[in-house]
């Protein structure tokens, strides 16, 4: 059915963000006297109750993109970094409030040494000023900056999940450069599978896929999901160097070709973790509705469990982000007459669901106002 693949993600990320982590590793089918990599336990945070958690979609760097984004979060951590705002830091803006100090200093003083011109960390000096996460001043020709408050450490884990509904022998085959490119990298700290599954996966598609990698069931019945683990993934070394496979020989009798890599510094990854991160906490994985149109009189959300979920009523279906567009041949805009019905700010329908998703996404970040 179209749009199952998105909509199974939206639910996988409605899961994650109320019941990270998983359940305890009882379900595992996988008895080996917990000597393996797979059924050690490194599910989940460790913790009773869990983390905090902060969940995104389609995020990753430009080699590899993740479906889903949990952070496990310091909670206090995450507290102070609402004070810089409910938008992603960007890497160069994280930059500038990292290493802001406490008393006024000239910005090429305060600052690491880029490895780009410094004129890009003047402009994002002036960014950060005018986003109030920085205080500047001039001195004659000099510009002076200290910091508002400390950027806390607020990442504790990332962990990414790739959504594969319908998980077949050839899906997993091809699912598995990705997975074996995760646990090479260690960008991650956990990388898993979530398949849609009632009474269990068939082992045989276990053995496909790396054994690094964990495997969540997904109950498909509608509603707030049942999840169960089918496989707990190792822990990967994301504060070791990462191997970046940049070509692999497609193999056969006749590619006799090596493998290409290239090795990543533990700091780069530590760099990248935390743009990550910063995505997910911006955009969450609610901004589906950025990209889609809450403005045709079709579109609606729908409640799903607690989830809202996009629903188109001129299919009759759950609609995918692609399809809901202006060339959506049944696109149709709000009529003007159901936007004068509140007070012309508010605009119609379709501005007060991207309304309501954004207030969801903002109580999910402890010290934000609500608007
Ligand atoms: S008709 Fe097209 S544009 Fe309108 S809600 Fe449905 S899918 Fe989206």
């Amino acid at each position: 059915m179209p749009g199952s693949e998105f909509r199974f993600e939206l639910r996988v990320c409605r899961w994650a963000e109320r019941n990270w982590p998983p359940p305890d590793p009882g379900s595992c089918q996988v008895e080996d006297g917990g000597t393996s990599d797979g059924a050690g336990g490194a599910g989940g945070s460790g913790t009773d109750s869990g983390p905090p958690v902060v969940v995104g979609r389609q995020l990753g760097t430009q080699y590899r993109r993740w479906d889903t984004v949990v952070v496990e979060c310091d909670p206090e951590g995450l507290r102070e970094r609402a004070r810089f705002g409910a938008d992603a830091l960007d890497s160069d803006l994280l930059h500038v409030v990292r290493d802001a100090p406490a008393e006024w200093t000239w910005y090429r003083e305060a600052l690491p040494e880029p490895d780009y011109p410094w004129r890009y960390v003047r402009e994002a000096v002036h960014r950060a000023a005018d986003r109030r996460v920085l205080e500047t001043r001039r001195d004659g020709n000099r510009i002076e900056i200290r910091r508002r408050w400390p950027y806390p450490d607020w990442v504790r884990r990332v962990v990414a999940v790739e959504n594969k509904p319908d998980l077949d022998a050839s899906a997993a085959r091809s699912l598995r450069p990705q997975l074996e490119h995760d646990v090479a990298m260690g960008l991650a700290d956990e990388a898993w599978v979530a398949t849609e599954s009632v009474g269990g996966v068939e082992p045989v598609l276990l053995e496909n896929l790396p054994v690094e990698a964990g495997i969540l069931a997904v109950d498909p019945a509608e509603g707030d999901p049942e999840v169960s683990v089918e496989w707990y993934p190792g822990s990967l070394a994301v504060g070791d160097p990462g191997t970046r496979i940049l070509d692999r020989p497609a193999g056969g009798d006749h590619d006799r070709s090596a493998a290409r890599f290239e090795y990543v510094d533990p700091a780069e990854k530590a760099e990248k973790r935390l743009a990550i991160a910063e995505r997910a906490y911006g955009r969450g994985w609610r901004s589906y509705a950025d990209s889609m149109r809450p403005d045709c009189r079709h579109f609606r959300l729908r409640p799903e469990g607690t989830a809202l979920l996009p629903w188109c009523a001129a299919k009759a279906r759950g609609q995918t982000a692609a399809e809901c567009s202006g060339s959506c041949p049944e696109f149709e805009p709000e009529p003007p007459a159901w936007r004068s019905r509140g007070p012309p700010i508010q605009g119609g329908p379709g501005r007060l669901q991207r309304r309501i998703l954004r207030r969801r996404r903002r109580r999910r970040r402890p010290g934000l106002s609500e608007e």
